[in-house]
């Protein structure tokens, strides 16, 4: 309706847009403003191995501390910056201070990016990891980037150019939420994989939630039979660990295993767990 006004007329929007264009306008020039003035920060979720509970390393999870509104999820402005293009940024951001902070920590510990789709495909990503690593003297190998199947899905073609050179140089990839998204196993054939994360929603679930364990056991088999880890994500409880074993799948995150907490927590933990022993090379 409003298009056939015609542009440079007034436009009628229906109830409530106005203030929806508005409120994203204030987010879009607030997440500007975020970049800085230094409002991010990145929060560490320990991510374990299941046998001793060892901490294999961390994934990163990016938070905006707003001035006005407190802590902002990245699930409210991730979205909003992809399809405005500062996912670039900030994405850039994200991956130079993981691993500012990994250079902190000892050399088994890893970490894993979580990079949006439109990141992926840009040609620059493989440049910006490379000159972070560098930048920091870390072994690529300690480094992990998630990506959701949603990555997959369109222009394959530069995404799977930036995979292989990230791969050539030890990055590895991990394929996150696994079966949240579409045409998953096209996507298994067609991109070579380090990892993939069952998502939370068959993992945090009741014991006898049986159709939900049926496909935790599938991906798991599957991931053993492409020769990828698998990674249980979002358990809650030991009755969900001691399930996940059963399963075969050996490492995983969640609350029950850590939340997320700031680097100097992080920091703090694995030095208890060093003093214990108590971290896991793989
Ligand atoms: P994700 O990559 O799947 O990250 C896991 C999310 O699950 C995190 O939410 C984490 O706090 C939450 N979680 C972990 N364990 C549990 C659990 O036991 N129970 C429940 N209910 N939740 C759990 P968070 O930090 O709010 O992040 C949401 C999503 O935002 C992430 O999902 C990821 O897709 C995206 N995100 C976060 N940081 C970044 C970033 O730096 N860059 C990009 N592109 N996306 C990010
Ligand atoms: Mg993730
Ligand atoms: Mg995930
Ligand atoms: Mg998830």
């Amino acid at each position: 309706r409003a298009k056939s006004l015609g542009r440079n007329r007034i436009q009628f929007y229906e109830d409530g847009m106005m203030e929806k264009a508005l409120a994203r306008r204030q987010m879009e020039s607030d997440l500007t403003q975020a970049l800085k003035c230094g409002e991010f920060r990145l929060d560490y979720q320990p991510i374990c191995r299941l046998s001793d509970r060892a901490i294999l390393g961390f994934e990163a999870l990016i938070r905006w501390d707003h001035p006005l509104r407190g802590l902002v999820s990245p699930a409210e402005f991730i979205p909003l910056s992809e399809e405005n293009g500062m996912i670039v940024q900030i994405g850039e951001w994200v991956i130079e201070e993981a691993c500012r902070q990994l250079a902190e920590w000892p050399e088994e510990v890893h970490v894993a990016v979580n990079v949006s789709p439109m990141q992926m495909r840009l040609p620059s990503i493989v440049e910006v990891v490379r000159r972070a690593l560098a930048a920091h003297d870390l072994a690529p190998q300690r480094l992990t980037l998630e990506l959701t199947e949603t990555a997959l899905v369109r222009d394959g073609a530069h995404l799977a150019r930036n995979l292989i050179a990230l791969r050539a140089m030890g990055v590895k990839i991990a394929m996150d939420d696994f079966g949240t998204g579409y045409s998953s196993f096209t996507h298994l054939r067609d991109f070579e994989l380090d990892q993939i994360k069952i998502d939370r929603s068959f993992v945090n679930v009741a014991q006898e939630d049986h159709k939900a364990w049926a496909v935790a056991q599938a991906v798991t088999n599957m991931a053993r039979e492409l020769s990828v880890g698998a990674v249980g994500e979002g358990v809650e409880s030991s009755e969900q660990i001691t399930r996940l074993m059963e399963l075969g799948c050996d490492v995983a995150q969640g609350f029950f295993l850590g939340r997320p907490m700031d680097g100097t927590r992080a920091t703090a933990l694995l030095a208890d767990a060093a003093a214990a022993d108590h971290i896991a090379a793989e």
